[in-house]
């Protein structure tokens, strides 16, 4: 069984993996995919160089992450065609990842931007949307990195809203609590109905 994990900025979605993860699942980091592809040395390295230039690759060999931010920030074209380069390898390593897998593993793809980009809709078979109001996001993503307010308000406006993200969820973990221990009773609840269904043979400790 495959499921997409997603989720908006602070919502809670890592801190859901590792808690799926503790329970058994098999957890892929699309996000650690991606940085992985563009740190110095990644296979999208040569392709970023050739249709953005040495300007976007920093000294260390990586790509200049703030300056790529910015570029396709201000231009959708620029935009599309890292996505060019970017979705089919990332696409390539998550399978490579899920075949890698323990046999009969329930695997947990954590997918930032699934609904943004729907090609991910087509290759899990339950997706699990963690959701909580955008004002819990704002305190948490201020608090976790630092930003100021305005900052994180711009990233959530670039994020799918938070109804287009329910409108395709089979499961939805409410995170808007103050404790992970509320969280944890949560994904808990949610590992036995999956167990009921079928979907994983892992207990829950
Ligand atoms: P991003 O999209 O930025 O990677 P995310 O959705 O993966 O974010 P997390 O990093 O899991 O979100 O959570 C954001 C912050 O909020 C973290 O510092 C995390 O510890 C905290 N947090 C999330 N849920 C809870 C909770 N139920 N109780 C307390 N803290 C929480």
């Amino acid at each position: 069984m495959r499921i997409g994990l997603t989720g908006g900025i602070g919502s809670g979605k890592s801190t859901v993996a590792g808690l799926l993860r503790d329970l058994g699942a098999h957890v892929i980091d699309t996000d650690a995919i991606a940085h992985g592809l563009t740190a110095p040395g990644g296979a999208a390295i040569e392709a970023i160089r050739r249709q953005f230039g040495d300007g976007m690759i920093d000294a260390r060999g990586a790509m200049d992450r703030a300056r790529m931010r910015e570029q396709v920030f201000a231009d959708p074209a620029a935009r599309q065609r890292l996505e060019a380069i970017l979705h089919p390898m990332i696409g390539a390593q998550t399978e490579a990842a899920a075949r890698a897998a323990p046999a009969g593993a329930l695997l947990v793809f954590d997918v930032p931007l699934l609904v943004e980009s729907g090609r991910w809709l087509d290759r899990v078979d339950r997706v699990l949307v963690v959701d909580c109001p955008v004002e819990t996001q704002v305190r948490r993503v201020m608090q976790r990195n630092g930003w100021d307010e305005a900052a994180v308000r711009r990233v959530i406006d670039q994020q799918a809203r938070r109804e287009q993200r329910l409108a395709v969820a089979h499961d939805v973990i409410f995170n808007d609590a103050r404790t992970l221990d509320t969280l944890r009773d949560e994904v808990h609840a949610l590992w036995r109905r999956w167990q009921a269904a079928g979907a994983t043979d892992g207990t829950v400790g």
